[in-house]
């Protein structure tokens, strides 16, 4: 028997609904709402996400990065806030702790500081030099200031150093 041809069959007569759900099931899995700002984009332009039923963030890309963003932003201040609070609050922890470090490895420092030196020495008074040439005025008053500054300790210095030098003479005669 020939086949015939197409007719409108009303068994078919859901078809309509048929298509509204084809597209609707169409536009529900090629477009969603972004939940931050409310538009309707195409999924792709949602990022994968396995833990969500569809697969997808539900926030968009665009929203997503501008977050990234802002978190950056905000807590890179905090994390910079944070630091120098902590550094402020141990202070006094970290004042200890270089001078126990020091006490402990003094000997090993002042070695380390005496060889460099002396591996140095020529290089280090020519810097000197240069520096003292290139900024001689300054210089003559920053040691002005120095001089003025540690007058205590430098009288104290030569008070010792006499009295060393004075029991050492008389020792010897
Ligand atoms: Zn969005």
């Amino acid at each position: 028997m020939a086949k015939k041809p197409y007719e409108f069959d009303t068994r078919y007569s859901d078809v309509e609904q048929d298509l509204q759900d084809r597209e609707h099931r169409i536009k529900t899995i090629c477009f969603k709402v972004c939940s931050k700002c409310g538009e309707t984009k195409l999924i792709f332009k949602f990022s994968l996400d396995k833990r969500n039923l569809d697969g997808r963030t539900n926030i968009c890309k665009a929203c997503r990065s501008r977050e990234g963003l802002n978190y950056y932003y905000h807590n890179r201040v905090k994390m910079l806030i944070k630091n120098r609070e902590y550094l402020k609050a141990n202070k006094e922890n970290r004042r200890i702790y270089s001078k126990r470090y020091r006490e402990r490895h003094g000997e090993q420092l002042k070695e380390n500081a005496s060889k460099w030196y002396l591996e140095n020495k020529e290089a280090i008074k020519k810097r000197n030099l240069k520096y003292y040439q290139d900024h001689k005025e300054a210089c003559k008053q920053y040691r002005k200031l120095w001089i003025e500054k540690n007058k205590e300790r430098i009288r104290e210095y030569n008070r010792e150093y006499n009295l060393k030098h004075k029991i050492a003479s008389q020792g010897i005669a």
